[in-house]
């Protein structure tokens, strides 16, 4: 594989997507990732030892939005049923008051509002299919060790003398991004005070398919259910995080139920947690001639409202759009002018989201009275009014 038309540089989420994508245009392509392959744990029955559960699912899971999912289930990317759950309902509300919006999919005439599904079933089903692909290289513990620009493309040093040379190099190595860097595209990143803490935990009542988000003043808290019905994936996004993972499994349990208001009775366990640091970046450009990011490269955002690979599965689907149709009129995929179409469509978006994602974390980070009166009413107004709830719940169904 010395000289490949595509090489995209990360296989997460979105560079296993995009080479999915990229199968109809017959263009030559490779992948590299500095990691292992995605693999599935052995099956286990679900465990639980006093208030340690040993649930057997991915602590990182992702709600995906309808558009999402119809994309992921055409790439093969969608796990069976028995390992996904879709959710009807969402119910949010502000710790700092009385103001709460039920979202209900049947409002907009949507079968779900979205889908939780764990990344890593995400990720062996996406390998699996693009394994089978015939235009497709993938090499996995693989990581650049210089990046050069040649005249009709890129040259990439993948360590132990061997290069491999491409049309288009795309960057889908999130958000520390070595072929942003390396290409010296500049990125406007500031870090949160937050973290977040990911597991899986169990609770006295079962979650019925409802997502709830209670907005704390130290950081949002999130309960996506699961495919069983008493196990919930929780990402508490907090400026008391390291305190968090610290406490002992039942303390964790006792203050997560206080956390979540007792909203689905006493959480009983808790699985392993991790903590992941959060932070906001925009790649000032997301092309240069023969160069593209995508997903996490290009943007990384708060994940308070769970928005972040939808957005990267948006640029998937977008640049697949532009490099299948250039591959049919005889373009090269390298060439500016393709690749600024895909910039015009996601860039300004994803922009948008992101800043609405700062925003609500800085309203419902304050804890001045008159901001909490001011958008308990906002929430009370939002939540009385079918009209902006329905612009809601479509945006962030992919609509
Ligand atoms: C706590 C949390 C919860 C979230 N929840 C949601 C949610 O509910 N819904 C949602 O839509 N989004 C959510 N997100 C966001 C989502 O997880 C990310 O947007 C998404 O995973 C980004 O995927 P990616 O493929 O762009 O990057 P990554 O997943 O970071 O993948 C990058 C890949 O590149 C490889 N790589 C890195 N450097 C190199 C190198 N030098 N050489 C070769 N390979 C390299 C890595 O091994 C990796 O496989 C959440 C994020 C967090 C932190």
């Amino acid at each position: 594989m010395n000289r490949v038309d595509v090489l995209i540089v990360g296989g997460g989420l979105m560079g296993l997507a995009l080479a999915r994508a990229l199968e109809p245009s017959r263009f030559t392509l490779a992948l590299v990732d500095a990691g292992a392959p995605p693999s599935l744990p052995p099956a286990t029955e679900v465990e639980v030892s006093g208030a340690h559960v040993r649930s057997g699912v991915d602590p990182r899971v992702s709600a995906m939005s309808p558009s999402s999912v119809a994309l992921l289930t055409r790439l093969g990317g969608l796990p069976s049923g028995e390992f996904v759950c879709p959710f009807t309902r969402m119910s949010v509300w502000d710790a700092g008051g009385t103001g709460r919006i039920e979202f209900d999919a049947g409002e907009i005439k949507e079968p779900a509002l979205g889908t939780i599904v764990e990344n890593r079933r995400m990720l062996v089903a996406l390998l699996s299919a693009a394994m089978k692909q015939d235009n497709l290289e993938i090499r996995h513990g693989t990581t650049i060790a210089a990046i050069e620009r040649s005249t009709d493309g890129y040259t990439v040093d993948i360590g132990n003398g061997e290069t491999i040379e491409c049309s288009l190099l795309v960057g889908a190595d999130g958000g520390n991004s070595i072929v942003r860097k390396a290409c010296g595209i500049r990125s406007v990143t500031w870090e949160y005070d937050q973290k977040a803490i990911v597991t899986t935990v169990m609770t006295e009542a079962p979650h019925r398919g409802v997502a709830h988000q209670r907005f704390l003043s130290t950081g949002p808290l999130a309960l996506l259910p699961l495919a069983s019905d008493n196990l919930v994936s929780i990402v508490w996004s907090s400026t008391r995080a390291e305190s968090l993972l610290a406490l002992t499994d039942e303390d964790f349990c006792e203050q997560l139920s206080e956390a979540s208001e007792f909203v689905l009775g006493r959480v009983v366990a808790t699985d392993d947690r991790f903590a992941f640091g959060l932070r906001q970046a925009h790649a000032v450009r997301y092309v240069r001639p023969h160069l593209v990011l995508v997903g996490d490269a290009a943007h990384t955002i708060h994940p308070l409202a769970g928005q972040g690979a939808n957005l990267g599965l948006a640029d998937v689907s977008s640049l697949a759009g532009v490099l299948n149709d250039c591959h049919f009129s005889g373009q090269s995929p390298g060439d500016i002018h393709v690749l600024r179409r895909y910039e015009r469509a996601r860039a300004p978006a994803n922009a948008v989201t992101g800043l609405a994602m700062e925003a609500f974390k800085r309203l419902y980070g304050n804890e001045h009275p008159l901001v909490i009166w001011a958008r308990n009413a906002g929430t009370r107004m939002v939540g009385a009014s079918p009209n902006i709830k329905s612009l809601l719940m479509r945006w962030a169904a992919g609509r």
